[in-house]
């Protein structure tokens, strides 16, 4: 039987909010018809309009609250909902981490089918803004010279904004420089539909502990005018600046990087520490947004591995080694695995640059170099994997089944992926003892975790 939707399009309903979605639309539901409504909270009793509607669910827009949230909040941002960056600014930080923790015992339960696993309170942060050490922002013109922010929520016109809240301030106002520099020099910024112009994107990364900075130029070709008149001015203003770089890209894309990068000044590197761990990070390289929820992040990681000194550890997904790195100082040895070979090189640098030598790395996919080590021989006390948000490929979880660590520590950005892989891991014969969310993203609905899981068999 084919039921139509209980609601219609224009039709005003009145709703109350169950839940939130994980890209942080308030669920109401009618007759158990989900409606979907931006800004909606849990709790909260609202007119809403309906503005489009599927055979399974529909769209709402919240248009008078009739009973309020008491985590509601009015968003401190000015571009908030242009922007959609962030989706949890109207929601205080107390209610954004109790929704979180939610979020993961809801996809534990439902897709891990983990009932009764210890799921701690989220790990949020002490101060929830101007936290993430790297911003890249499109560039686009208006008389008078360019602008820089970010794209209306589900368009390519820029919005020029001065300040982003949850970006640290020393990246904001470099940005701000360089746009006027490069307007006074006359750059001009890439125009998508023709394919003309020079600027696309600038790159800024800030080392917290160090104060080091990089500014990337991202170019449409080769050519940047006035590059040396330009890098004399901003290098005079910003003296913590290390490295100037020019990263081209030639297609039309949304891909922010191309694939050629120069030097054009100072060092291809800035250095940056997590703990007593000191990291070179180079244009190119994945380096952990917000460094002191990072530290947060590995040091439980840590923890949850439980090292003595004696164990073999293999750090699959590695980057540029740092779960590595903090790992081989309370290991025997640590076998790392990535995909990226510029990312193995860093690690290895990394591994000399803290003389740290019970480390070593390979290129390669986790799924096919971790089953080659293990029909050589190697035995892994411990596997730590810390995936995309994809999660494990499956045929590393049988490996690692097959390989009776016993210990897994598994660092995950995505729950859903990390409910699914934990159930594979479960039903090979392991147990999930507790998992610690961490807020390393505070004002998004991103989440990451970190589980461990012991051998029970
Ligand atoms: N542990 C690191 C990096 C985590 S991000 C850190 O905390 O900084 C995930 C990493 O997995 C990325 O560096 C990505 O390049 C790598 N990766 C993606 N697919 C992979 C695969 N199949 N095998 C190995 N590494 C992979």
């Amino acid at each position: 039987m084919k039921m139509a939707p209980p609601v219609e399009k224009n039709e005003y309903i009145d709703a109350v909010f169950e839940d939130v979605t994980h890209d942080g639309a308030g669920v109401a539901k009618v007759n158990g018809y989900p409606i979907f409504v931006p800004y909606g909270l849990p709790g909260e009793e609202a007119k809403v309009k309906v503005i489009k509607v599927k055979k399974n669910y529909a769209f709402g827009r919240l248009v008078e609250l009739y009973k309020e949230s008491p985590y509601r909040q009015e968003a401190p941002c000015p571009v908030y909902k242009q922007c959609g960056g962030c989706q949890l600014q109207h929601v205080s930080y107390g209610g954004q981490l109790q929704i979180k923790e939610k979020q993961v015992r809801d996809v534990m339960a439902r897709i891990g089918g983990l009932k009764d696993v210890t799921i701690h309170p989220v790990l949020g942060m002490e101060h929830p803004w101007l936290y993430r050490n790297k911003a890249q922002v499109p560039i686009g013109e208006r008389e008078g010279g360019l602008v820089a922010g970010f794209y209306r929520q589900g368009t390519h016109d820029i919005i020029d904004i001065e300040a982003c809240l949850i970006q640290v301030e020393e990246n904001d106002v470099l940005i701000q420089r360089v746009k006027q520099i490069c307007s006074k020099h006359g750059v001009r910024a890439y125009n998508e539909k023709l394919h003309k112009g020079t600027l696309r994107h600038v790159m800024v990364r800030y080392g917290q502990v160090t104060g080091d900075i990089m500014l990337v130029f991202i170019t449409r070709s080769d050519e940047l005018p006035n590059k040396q008149a330009m890098i004399k001015e901003i290098t005079a203003a910003f003296p913590n600046i290390k490295s100037i770089v020019q990263n081209v890209n030639e297609k039309r894309t949304n891909v922010i990087f191309g694939e050629k990068t120069k030097l054009l000044w100072g060092s291809e590197y800035i250095y940056d520490y997590i703990g007593n761990v000191k990291f070179a990070i180079s244009a190119r390289s994945f380096y952990q947004v917000n460094p002191v929820q990072t530290k947060v992040l590995y040091e439980k990681a840590l923890e949850y591995a439980k090292l003595t000194g004696e164990e073999t550890v293999i750090d699959a997904y590695c980057g540029i080694g740092t779960i590595s790195l903090f790992l081989a100082q309370k290991a025997k040895h640590v076998y790392g695995v990535e995909i990226v070979p510029e990312a193995i090189e860093d690690a290895n640098r990394n591994a000399e640059l803290n003389g740290i030598k019970n480390v070593e790395f390979a290129v390669g996919e986790a799924e096919k170099v971790i089953p080659n080590w293990y029909e050589q021989g190697v035995q892994a006390d411990v596997i730590v994997v810390d995936p995309p948000r994809k999660g494990c490929d499956e045929s590393l979880l049988e490996t690692i089944i097959a390989m009776k660590p016993k210990r897994v520590v598994y660092v995950s950005c995505d729950p859903a992926t990390l409910a699914r892989d934990l159930r594979i891991l479960e039903d090979g014969g392991f147990k999930t003892a507790e998992v610690q969310p961490v807020d390393m993203f505070p004002q998004t609905m991103h989440v990451e975790n970190v589980a461990v899981l012991e051998r029970s068999l």
